[in-house]
């Protein structure tokens, strides 16, 4: 204030003499000094006039500037009302940075739930969208742009979600059906608001089909092993009971134990098949760089495979007619990558079911085939029965068998194929079943190149046929 008011006394004395001199010296030198004085005076006057007008036409120009400030079109002014421009272009500035850090922030924010696996809907206090993220668009079928505003009560047509919705009570989440969900392909949503601010809403939804099937498929595997388990016990509950209470003949008592000791065995395969699916699931991967021989791999399912049919064709006068690779053919197979005791176990049960499914007198072909590309092929083939082509692409479920009687006579647990197919993944295998009812199935498995390792003399026939009833895992 200090240098204005020297600015303004600084201009009435500079026009006062100035107009003074002019008036004595140039116009009026006869002036008395009274008139003199009086002249003086009004110059004085004058000059504060003309200081006023200059400080209000600057001040105008800045307040023009304020109406709409942009940085560059600032007016130059010195004096007061140019530091006070100075001052001002450093708080717009100041305040143009917070606003850009703060649209950054909100930014950086926005494409963090963008990025989130789950959808999320802020609503506003009507229960009108305000934002969502893609996945939530995707699960409700929304349009983030144009249903923005529109109540999420008139955008998701679910009776279980409005009546979530209208009844407040977000202390639990809500499990509905997505909006692509078929009866084939059922898509389960877990959906659950928080309140949050004055009334606002925010949703969140998840997709928890995988979990509530993995639930689902772990509530049926209980239930199946407790099955499983729970036959074979109540017989020997049952036979145990009659030995305590009934005086038996000798021959009848070693009848008894002998098919106690049956379901005994029953229950052990069964355990035993639990437990090699558990290793499986949670054992670490096979090697790819432990080489296995084929050749000593078919010898000793072989050996096991002969076994087996004696024992299942014993009460009766023809055994199977099993072919197998002959020696010179099993010089040339080479070998494979992999876990030996899982390779084996998956190659037994094959042989195992072909065997105990073709009945006595049948033929079965093993086979082992180093194709052009570089892959391994094993294929077990049966003159069985077959499977009607409705049960194929199941028979790798656990539990899952065409005749339940028929596996349980020949000691079947059910697990068989399922193990086959977990230890085929854990190779990188594949496997392909081709049956046809009344002319028997082909079990095929085909090894990735980068697990097969053979001798260069071996030759490498072309992949033959593929059946018309056929399913690859
Ligand atoms: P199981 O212990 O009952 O044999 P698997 O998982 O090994 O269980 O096989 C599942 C079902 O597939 C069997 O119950 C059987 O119905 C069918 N199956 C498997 N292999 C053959 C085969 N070679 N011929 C006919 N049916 C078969």
């Amino acid at each position: 204030m200090g240098w204005r008011a020297f600015r303004l006394l600084a201009s009435q004395i500079a026009v006062a003499m100035a107009v003074w001199a002019i008036w004595v010296y140039f116009l009026h030198p006869e002036a008395s000094p009274a008139q003199q004085a009086i002249v003086a005076l009004a110059a004085a006057c004058l000059g504060g006039w003309i200081w006023w007008l200059v400080d209000s036409f600057n001040a105008a120009r800045l307040l023009r500037w304020l109406r709409q400030p942009e940085l560059g079109a600032a007016p130059d002014l010195a004096g007061v009302w140019g530091e006070a421009g100075v001052r001002m272009r450093r708080w717009i500035r100041h305040g143009e940075q917070q606003v850009h850090q703060g649209e950054q922030r909100l930014n950086d924010i926005l494409s963090a739930l963008q990025a989130s696996p789950n959808g999320v809907v802020f609503l506003d206090e009507q229960g009108r969208i305000e934002w969502c993220n893609q996945i939530s668009s995707k699960q409700f079928g929304f349009d983030a742009q144009r249903d923005v505003l529109q109540n999420i009560g008139n955008l998701v047509r679910d009776p279980q979600f409005n009546a979530y919705f209208a009844a407040h009570d977000f202390t639990h989440d809500l499990v509905m059906h997505g909006r692509e969900s078929t009866p084939s392909r059922p898509v389960r949503l877990s959906v659950q608001i928080y309140g949050y601010g004055e009334g606002r809403k925010l949703l969140l939804s998840r997709d928890v089909t995988a979990l509530e099937q993995a639930e689902a498929m772990r509530r049926d595997f209980v239930a199946n092993v407790s099955h499983e388990i729970r036959t074979p016990l109540t017989v020997l509950a049952g036979f145990v009971e009659t030995l305590q209470n009934l005086p038996l003949e000798e021959e009848e008592r070693s009848r008894y134990l002998a098919l106690m000791a049956q379901q005994a065995e029953r229950m052990r395969h069964l355990v035993e098949d639990l437990l090699t699916l558990s290793r499986l699931e949670g054992g670490p991967p096979p090697s790819n760089s432990d080489w296995v021989s084929v050749a000593d791999l078919l010898v000793r399912c072989e050996n096991e495979a002969r076994g087996l049919s004696n024992t299942l064709t014993r009460k009766q006068a023809r055994p199977h007619v099993l072919n197998f690779p002959d020696a010179a053919q099993l010089k040339q197979l080479g070998e494979v990558a992999g876990a030996s005791a899982e390779l084996h176990s998956a190659i037994s049960n094959l042989l195992s079911n072909a065997m105990r499914y073709t009945p006595a007198g049948g033929k079965i072909d093993v086979n082992w085939q180093v194709l052009g590309d570089g892959t391994a092929r094993f294929a077990v083939k049966d003159s069985g029965p077959g499977i009607d082509a409705k049960h194929v692409s199941r028979l790798t479920e656990r539990f899952y068998r065409v005749d339940r009687s028929r596996s349980r006579d020949t000691g079947g647990t059910g697990l068989g194929l399922a193990i086959v197919k977990h230890v085929l993944q854990r190779h990188g295998a594949k496997l392909t079943i081709e049956s046809e009812v009344g002319k028997g199935s082909e079990f095929s498995v085909t090894f990735p190149a980068t697990r097969v390792r053979v001798s260069a003399d071996a030759a490498a026939p072309s992949l033959a046929r593929l059946a018309q009833r056929r399913c690859v895992y």
